[in-house]
């Protein structure tokens, strides 16, 4: 089979900063399409792996909001061609009951298909002076200059908006939209609170807003990104290092709120969700926390009609949900580019700092010319 020379941001141990390397990649299968990446969004979740990945699925490739032109598809491959333009966005089995049911975020080889570090058939199209390196995060890898995607998990985008701008559209965004407007169906004049206004929540806050909800209250630690969400549409905030959130809530809605967005992925947040709910509220959880993480809810608070759900990616089908995100930011309504600060690639592991300390929400690493 074909090989192909790219550059890849390697994971070597757990926790260790991202090394530039040179990989060689197999050419796409029948069902696989190789990308050219233009650019590529960080999320905390590939942090996240970076900081507990385990032998032996070292050496990684991560890398999970890609965007980029199609240079080849395999034979079986009808979607995309040559010369199109994609965002990348997860991998789903296509063929259990809830992927059969368009319910593809809740996949049964959700965890193996998009953080195995292989094909689900186990092999890896990644390697370096012959040895397996492992890839196909999320059905692509996307801190390196190509990957291999899937008709799954590619969405063709119109060439009037900047490329390199879309990446974050296939799991930050549509993550914190999609909980909003999908899971949550939030309407009109309902209230929301949204523990966490990092990317997912500000994009959360920006959804809230197209749909009518009153008020919109963004939680959070860090002044420069609350001071962001009131301008993209909350109404209020609160900053949890001075203010008690309990307090605030009652003050601002009397009863507590409709829906609450939980995204710190902190077990005492979770409890606060369902503290804050109005009766027959809805709490969504965002993120999973440490591995076995528990939260203590209230019991009696939960009996009042109250439910806690769990969301991933925001319920979204990515080609239709992620176009309907374009049509809303062409129309002002989900101005994400306010979010986004560039990096070369090579300052991965300074972008990676940057959101860490709340200084960039969302950093887009360019990795070629679109
Ligand atoms: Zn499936
Ligand atoms: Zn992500």
């Amino acid at each position: 089979m074909k090989s192909i020379k790219i550059t890849a941001a390697v994971i070597e141990k757990t926790g260790a900063p991202f090394v530039l390397q040179e990989l060689e990649m197999d050419g796409p299968r029948a069902d696989e399409i190789l990308v050219r990446i233009v650019a590529v969004g960080i999320c905390q979740t590939d942090v996240h792996v970076r900081d507990r990945v385990q032998p032996p699925e070292l050496p990684m490739v991560l890398g999970h909001e890609g965007s980029g032109v199609v240079e080849e598809v395999g034979a079986a491959v009808t979607a995309v061609k040559p010369g199109d333009r994609v965002v990348l966005s997860y991998d789903a089995c296509g063929q259990c009951r809830f992927c059969l049911s368009g319910r593809y975020t809740y996949c049964e080889h959700a965890m193996a298909i998009n953080f195995g570090g292989s094909r689900l058939d186990g092999t890896n199209a990644l390697h370096r002076a012959g040895a397996e390196v492992h890839g196909h995060f999320f059905g692509q890898s996307s801190f390196a200059t190509y990957a291999l995607a899937s008709e799954r998990n590619v969405v063709k985008v119109s060439s009037d908006l900047p490329l390199e701008l879309l990446g974050p559209l296939g799991c930050g965004l549509q993550t914190g939209a999609g909980a909003v407007l999908n899971s949550l169906r939030v309407p009109a004049n309902a209230s929301i609170a949204i523990l966490g206004t990092g990317a997912v929540g500000l994009a959360a806050v920006m959804a809230a807003r197209a749909a009518g909800a009153h008020p919109i209250i963004g939680v959070d630690l860090v002044p420069k990104r609350l001071a962001l969400a009131t301008e993209l549409g909350a109404t209020h905030t609160i900053d949890a290092r001075k203010e008690d959130i309990r307090k605030r809530i009652a003050e601002i809605t009397g009863s507590g709120v409709d829906y609450v967005l939980e995204i710190t992925a902190l077990p005492e947040m979770l409890k606060l969700a369902v503290d804050i709910l109005a009766p027959c509220g809805t709490a969504g959880q965002i993120g999973g926390g440490v591995p076995g993480a528990e939260a203590p809810i209230s019991m009696s608070r939960l009996l009042l009609g109250r439910t806690v759900r769990g969301i991933v990616q925001g319920d979204s089908i990515p080609r239709i949900f992620i176009p309907r995100l374009i049509e809303m930011h062409r129309r002002g309504q989900f101005p994400f580019d306010r979010l986004v600060r560039f990096y070369d690639f090579k300052e991965i592991n300074q972008a990676v700092a940057d959101s860490a300390s709340g200084d960039t929400i969302k950093p887009i690493l360019r990795i070629s010319a679109a």
